[in-house]
């Protein structure tokens, strides 16, 4: 399979390599991680570049390109050390084209080109984790309203996205889950922010609705389609996850090996240490791994030959490889990287919480078997 980049993706990937080194990013990375704040600046950088153009249709103005260009405008990103997760929503515009309302659809369109946080979906609750079963958000209907109540928790991006589409239980009928379109500005919302342990740049919070009221124009998609709804767009979330973690392997392990060559210890570079150079071949058999899988499936998705599965299967390999290299270039690094403010130690934070956010490892592997499993009932 020939994956190498046709001349308007080696641009694009050229563009981004020149604004990562533009400046010192890993600067403002680290004040941002510091300050839990989100990384305004650079996502702006990047959109006035097309970055969230990529997956957007042409009526739409945006590129209209496909997965493959997606994977290498990631991994010339995270190679450079962008924090790619901040990303999540842009290449997501499917959805909301597919489900939105006019209105909807409009709201969201006017942020293309800015950079700025848009929307995210909101799931889990304190009782509906990897099991949506006892989701207890509720909406009624009530004098040609709707109101909404419940508490929705680990809530990415919520302390600052104007929208989150909430997934919630019809009060009269709890079979039906169905997405309310929600402006988080609306009367009888109220967030706490969490503190995590990694993907700081980003926010995540427990969101309380009380009462808050709707109109029918609110839906997001079919009555009764929540459920499904989430399940369509796991591929492309899953995807992401996967990208973002291999594109932060490959700048850990480019930071170590630059490391290794230049530390001297007893008379020569580490490097020249079997023991060291171990570590390498680990790292290069799972870089070598994670990038075959993630363009191949990006080129299976691009040619309508995605398996079902590939992407639960991507997730699950890439957020734990990418910590195994992410470990050992920490251990290249030894003490420069334990103390200071060395960004692998930003990665292992943010690389050990992909492993459980946007599904964890767990359901993956579940995903991934009943997957391989299916063709030979
Ligand atoms: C930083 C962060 C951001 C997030 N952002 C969002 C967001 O924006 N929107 C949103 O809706 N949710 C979000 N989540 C929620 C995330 O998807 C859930 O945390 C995740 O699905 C797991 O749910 P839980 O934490 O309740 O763990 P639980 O479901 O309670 O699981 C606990 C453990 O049991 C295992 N387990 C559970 N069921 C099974 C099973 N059937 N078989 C084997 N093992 C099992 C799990 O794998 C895990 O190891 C986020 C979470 C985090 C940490």
């Amino acid at each position: 399979m020939d994956f190498s980049l046709n001349e308007d993706q080696q641009l694009m990937v050229d563009a981004f390599t020149e604004v990562m080194h533009s400046r010192n990013w890993d600067a403002y990375f680290h004040e941002c991680d510091e300050k839990h704040e989100y990384p305004i600046e650079w996502t702006e950088a990047i959109c006035e570049l097309g970055f969230d153009r990529i997956l957007l249709p042409e009526e739409h103005d945006g590129l209209g390109a496909d997965w493959v260009t997606l994977t290498a405008a990631y991994e010339a990103l995270g190679r450079e050390g962008g924090p790619t997760y901040v990303l999540y929503q842009m290449p997501c515009w499917d959805t909301v084209l597919r489900e939105g309302t006019e209105e909807q659809k409009e709201k969201i369109l006017s942020f293309v080109g800015t950079g700025k946080q848009m929307l995210n979906y909101a799931m889990t609750e304190p009782s509906a984790g990897s099991s949506w079963d006892d989701m207890r958000t509720t909406y009624t209907r009530k004098d040609g309203k709707v109101y909404l109540n419940g508490h929705k928790t680990f809530i990415t991006s919520s302390l600052y996205a104007p929208y989150l589409v909430v997934m919630a239980r019809d009060a009269d009928n709890m079979e039906t889950y169905s997405e309310w379109f929600v402006d988080m500005s609306k009367p009888g919302i109220t967030k706490e922010p969490l503190d995590k342990l990694g993907l700081r740049m980003d926010s995540c919070c427990d969101v309380y609705f009380d009462n808050v009221e709707l109109e029918e124009k609110d839906l997001f998609g079919t009555e009764g389609n929540g459920f499904r709804r989430g399940v369509v767009d796991f591929d492309l979330e899953r995807f992401l996850v996967a990208l973002t973690n291999y594109g932060t392997a490959y700048c850990a392990f480019e930071d170590a090996a630059k490391y290794a060559n230049q530390r001297i210890q007893g008379g020569q570079a580490i490097a020249r240490h079997q023991l060291i150079q171990l570590k390498f071949a680990e790292m290069k058999v799972r870089l070598t791994n994670m990038r075959n899988m993630l363009y191949e499936i990006a080129w299976k998705h691009d040619n309508c030959l995605l398996s079902r599965g590939d992407c639960s299967m991507a997730k699950y390999y890439c957020s734990e490889a990418s910590f195994e290299v992410v470990d050992r270039a920490l251990q290249v690094l030894a003490g420069v990287g334990i103390t200071g403010d060395h960004r692998i130690q930003r990665f292992y934070r943010d690389l050990r919480v992909d492993r459980v956010s946007g599904g964890t490892d767990e359901m993956m592997i579940l995903a991934t078997g009943r997957s391989a499993l299916y063709p030979y009932r």
